[in-house]
């Protein structure tokens, strides 16, 4: 099939953006090797397509935060969702203690005070519970059984003073109502769920998909959640580099700092790419170039008049 050569050809035409060092403020995430390099691509029918490392196993961390939103929604409903978190892009750094001054309410779902609030919001007892009700769930997205990484999770609760400072500051204002601790322990086991660029992909092509996984039929999100949390990754997904991002590609996406990216193109596709070196926004040096390269192919530009 042409698909996965012209995927290969894309992946050669990046890989010489070799820009960016790899995240080393979560000791585990250092140890990742620079050079891989991986795109997937899988649509609302249930096709597949993937080229480069794209077998190769990272930590989901930042894109878990979409998904755990959703959840939330799901479990919550928008309006309790809302009361604690807002819808406003920051423009600050992923890891700022950014709080609206009148509410106290981060600012969004996408910075960590938002996606801690927002793990707070999944139902469970504790950060044991939280954290794999959400495996659970983003495992039927990727229709695989998905499994934490014990190594980036235990590193990172080594070096979470930032996040537990955040999470403090969120209890004083009453966003949190239970011991940040055990919250903020469930938001960075949340981050450690270890996947490959093609269940990135996969889960990407179920939110393109309204909330259907494409390969099971199974409902695992309704429609408005699908389209709130499309909404808040279009305005907020890729740190403070969001307006950037939405000028050149113009899609929905969101990236960790072990180097995936996805993207969502509503009704057509589901995209991610993965290469662990990170710019200066924190975001995949490369594989934001594969998708400026793929928007531009495909004209997956959602501002473009067809
Ligand atoms: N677990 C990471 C943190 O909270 C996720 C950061 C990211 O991927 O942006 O610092």
């Amino acid at each position: 099939s042409p698909i996965p050569e012209y995927m290969l050809e894309v992946l050669d035409d990046c890989r010489n953006t070799d820009g960016g060092t790899v995240a080393d403020y979560i000791p585990e995430l250092a140890r990742a090797n620079p050079e891989r390099l991986a795109v997937a691509i899988a649509t609302p029918e249930g096709a597949l397509y993937s080229a480069g490392d794209d077998e190769v196993e990272f930590s989901i961390q930042s894109i878990s935060k979409p998904f755990a939103y959703a959840l939330a929604l799901h479990d919550n409903g928008l309006e309790a969702v809302l009361a604690k978190i807002g819808v406003e892009p920051s423009g600050d750094a992923f890891n700022e203690i950014s709080l609206e001054d009148e509410t106290g309410r981060p600012r969004n779902p996408m910075i960590n005070a938002g996606a801690i609030a927002t793990h707070s919001l999944i139902h469970g007892g504790n950060w044991e519970e939280r954290a794999e009700r959400f495996r659970r769930r983003v495992s039927i997205l990727a229709d695989r059984e998905l499994q934490f990484d014990e190594a980036v999770f235990e590193s990172e609760m080594e070096t979470a003073h930032r996040n537990l400072a955040i999470g403090y500051m969120l209890r004083t204002v009453g966003i949190l109502e239970n011991d940040p601790i055990d919250i903020v322990r469930g938001y960075i086991r949340q981050c450690s769920l270890t996947v490959t660029t093609r269940d990135l992909a996969t889960m990407a092509a179920t939110l393109a998909n309204g909330g259907v996984q494409p390969q099971t039929g199974r409902r695992v999100f309704d429609d408005l959640t699908v389209r709130q949390v499309l909404s808040v990754m279009m305005t907020c997904g890729m740190y403070d580099a969001a307006g950037d991002w939405v000028t050149t590609v113009g899609i929905p996406a969101k990236s960790g700092v072990a180097g995936g990216v996805i993207g969502v193109l509503p009704g057509q596709v589901g995209i991610a790419a993965f290469s662990p070196r990170l710019d200066e926004h924190g975001n995949s040096t490369r594989g934001v170039k594969v998708f400026e390269r793929l928007s531009t192919d495909m004209g997956m530009h959602l501002m473009e008049v067809p």
